[in-house]
């Protein structure tokens, strides 16, 4: 069988270093239009972008523009939304961990909302607002103890996992509550993890909300917002067939069995479903080389430009960009001194010799991001569409 890609500005990459990072941005404003075509059904529907996903300033830009909000987990990331041109009201600060450096930022930029793993991080949130007469907005993220049927590396939601709250200690935070003066009860938080491609583990977390909702109401609260977090997934195996991933189904999921209570707003954190399918890791071919009953193709880009597939054996679909001749199977692999550096095994790519460009699909989402300079490697750069 014969491929060609043609979607890519070949000519064009014939004089930019290798590994680069690649962004379509047209891909990434259809995908917000859709996103906001899917939301506008909605008065209360708000979508906070995740930035952690991709925090390259022009990517945050054109999410700013299409008007999303913006979910940080650290000081930097809440910097980065700042410095993009978020206004302080649509940023919320979520993260198990979080410093007093982080929380002075956060007051004193005056973000919306606080999403608060622990006791003891609500108690360091009170003091510090005390100190700086404020007083600090707060989500309590409850761990929903829901399976998201995703790689263990990136579940999230359950009891066993670091993150949230667990339901049983609901007395004791609420106890909490009433004793400080400098944190308000704004909401409350659930990410139950990334890359979920089945409804029905969103409607899993909708009815298990429905349940917590219901545990708070005994207690006499009821919160503004409702914030589901993250984690619908993108279609890695076939990026030009689903380029856009189904925010219809997944928004109508929500709408169907989150049960929200009067003027509840309901808040989403997407971040991969975002970003995803814009962006391509493109490398070139150093060499191949014949192993023992395979052939290898060694690329220029290795684990430290996109550590997915060594972090979480992740797949990405791997393409020749230069050749159309037959396919053979290679082993396609990095630079780095690594055994975990290896992009795929017995993958199919057209012929392949050295100097051709391969292209690493479904890489916008932490991808650029999550790279290092392990090796002393030089860190890719990226480049767009629409200025290339
Ligand atoms: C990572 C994360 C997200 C985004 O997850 P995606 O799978 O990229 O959509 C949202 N909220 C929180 C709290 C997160 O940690």
């Amino acid at each position: 069988m014969r491929e060609v890609t043609r979607d890519f500005p070949i000519e064009k990459f014939e004089n930019i270093q290798t590994p680069f990072y690649y962004y379509n941005t047209q891909l990434l404003k259809e995908t917000l239009d859709v996103i906001n075509s899917e939301t506008s059904k909605f008065d209360n529907y708000h979508v906070h972008y995740a930035v952690k996903a991709n925090a390259n300033p022009i990517i945050l830009g054109i999410i700013k523009d299409a008007g999303l909000g913006a979910d940080c987990v650290s000081g930097g990331e809440v910097e980065a939304a700042l410095k993009a041109g978020f206004t302080p009201d649509k940023i919320v600060f979520a993260g198990v961990g979080k410093s007093d450096w982080e929380i002075t930022l956060a007051l004193e930029a005056g973000i919306s909302c606080f999403n608060v793993e622990s006791i003891p991080e609500l108690e360091n949130i009170d003091r510090i607002a005390k100190e700086m007469r404020k007083c600090a907005s707060v989500a309590l993220r409850i761990n929903p103890n829901v399976d998201a049927h995703t790689h263990s590396y990136i579940t999230t939601g359950l009891s066993e996992n670091k993150f949230g709250i667990d339901i049983s200690m609901i007395d004791n935070v609420l106890e909490c509550l009433t004793q400080l003066s400098n944190v308000k009860l704004v909401g409350l938080h659930f990410h139950f993890g990334s890359q979920i491609t089945d409804m029905d583990s969103f409607r899993s977390l909708a009815i298990r909300i429905n349940e917590i909702q219901e545990i708070f109401y005994r207690r006499m609260v009821i919160v503004d917002n409702i914030n589901v977090g993250g984690g619908l997934g993108v279609d890695y195996q076939n990026p030009d067939i689903n380029p856009i991933p189904d925010f219809h189904a997944y928004f109508e999921t929500f709408r169907k069995h989150l049960v929200l209570r009067p003027k509840q707003h309901l808040h989403f954190e997407l971040g991969r479903s975002v970003v995803c399918q814009c962006g391509t890791l493109i490398s070139k071919v150093l060499y191949v080389k014949e192993g023992i009953g395979k052939k290898f193709a060694i690329l220029d880009a290795g684990m430290t430009d996109l550590i997915r597939p060594a972090l979480y054996q992740a797949y990405h679909k791997i393409e020749n960009i230069s050749s159309d001749a037959e396919k053979e199977a290679y082993d396609v692999v990095g630079p780095i001194c690594e055994s975990s550096d290896c992009f795929g095994k017995a993958i199919e790519l057209n012929s392949t010799k050295r100097g051709d460009l391969i292209a690493i699909r479904s890489a916008g989402a932490y991808g650029e991001i999550m790279a290092s300079q392990y090796n002393c490697r030089r860190l890719p750069k990226p480049y767009f569409s629409d200025k290339i």
